[in-house]
């Protein structure tokens, strides 16, 4: 089946249920070709993001899903304000846990089941922990999940609620990962990270499929908020896919969203860099992408520099008051994602630039 290949030095691995990066320290991804798409197979799957299974490198006949899938993805595009119709929001937050997180646990967790794994440990800043734990309790398979002491009660409730077990660590995002990636390698389980598997991405990129189909094309932009870049990283890799494919005729250009106050990306799109230095975190409401040394930075550089895209950063009160305007158009949102609107209206758009925002966080999730 599929192999791993290592993003810094080339080495391939075979892909084994405790090997989550190359001994050279790079992270890994799927060596595969790009799918050859058949829109005609779609309607042959349920209604969600397993409409295009057979874009994911799973063998053909596998059924593994269906035991696991909750219906996730196939999420709304709405447009947002009736006197902007080229501003789309995607509701991303309506999925089981409530944010795009299930799009990739759902596909990870199943490629855990199919390596047989008997228990996984994630880090998190909430949601990936809580879409992780859900899919593994769908899954049967036990769960312990890595968090900051200061992470939302209400976030911290879902994952109780799936029976994860909770470590709570006193210190920064970053070691929180290394706390976890200690015990994975101790116990020698299966490493269920958004960041370093790149299963979840085969989830995120559904994102762009869905896009493609709702707007019958590709849109001119994508705002996309960015910590460890998984929405990022999928949007682009599916929008890639539908481009070699041909079925679109351009990429759309990633307009990638931080808090100013954890900048590392911005920092080094503006002056050039191929990877981002990792900066220290001066505290932003913006819990979910508080990622001060983005594992995938050199990725997520190269895909908005080719894009034309570009970095935007947000100050903390810019996103309280975006949360509040998105409130009063009826939609609300986790603090998070108010960054994301924030980024949408700092952005010189072009008139009739066909523009999407994603509400990756439902509002009952922060305090
Ligand atoms: C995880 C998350 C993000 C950021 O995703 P990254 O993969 O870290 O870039 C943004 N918003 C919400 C609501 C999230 O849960
Ligand atoms: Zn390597």
């Amino acid at each position: 089946m599929n192999q791993f290949i290592c993003n810094r030095c080339g080495k391939k691995h075979d892909i084994t249920p405790t090997l989550w990066k190359c001994e050279c320290g790079g992270v890994l991804d799927i060596v595969k070709d790009t799918p050859k798409i058949s829109v005609a197979a779609w309607n042959h799957y349920p209604n969600s993001l397993w409409r295009y299974f057979e874009t994911m490198p799973f063998a053909k006949n596998t059924k593994t899903w269906e035991s696991i899938t909750m219906g996730e993805g196939q999420s709304p595009l709405i447009v947002l304000d009736p006197l902007e119709p080229n501003t789309y929001v995607k509701v991303d937050y309506m999925m089981p846990t409530l944010s795009f997180k299930d799009r990739g646990a759902a596909v990870l967790m199943t490629k855990a089941k199919e390596l047989r794994v008997s228990k996984v440990i994630a880090d998190s800043s909430g949601n990936a922990g809580t879409a992780i734990a859900a899919y593994a309790a769908r899954c049967n398979i036990a769960c312990e999940i890595y968090l900051s002491d200061e992470t939302s009660p209400k976030k911290i409730a879902q994952i109780r609620a799936h029976g994860a077990t909770i470590k709570e660590i006193h210190g920064t995002r970053e070691d929180i990962a290394i706390a976890a990636q200690k015990a994975v390698d101790e116990e020698k389980v299966f490493y269920a990270s958004h960041v370093y598997n790149p299963y979840f991405y085969e989830g995120t990129k559904t994102y762009a499929y869905e896009i493609y189909e709702q707007l019958k094309g590709v849109p001119d932009s994508l705002i996309i908020p960015v910590g460890n870049g998984t929405l990022l990283l999928g949007a682009y890799y599916g929008f890639k896919e539908l481009f070699e494919n041909r079925l679109i005729e351009k990429m759309p250009k990633l307009i990638a969203i931080q808090a100013a106050n954890c900048a590392p990306l911005v920092n080094a799109y503006e002056i050039g860099d191929a990877i981002a230095e990792p900066v220290t975190n001066i505290g932003t409401l913006a819990e979910g992408i508080a990622i001060a040394a983005p594992a995938r930075s050199k990725q997520i550089l190269e895909a908005v520099r080719e894009t034309n895209g570009l970095f935007i950063d947000i100050k903390e009160e810019e996103i309280l008051s975006a949360r509040a305007m998105l409130a009063n158009k009826g939609f609300y949102v986790e603090v998070t994602t108010a960054a994301n609107y924030a980024g949408y209206l700092k952005y010189k758009k072009e008139p009739e630039e066909k523009i999407i925002i994603p509400f990756c966080g439902a509002g009952i999730k922060s305090k």
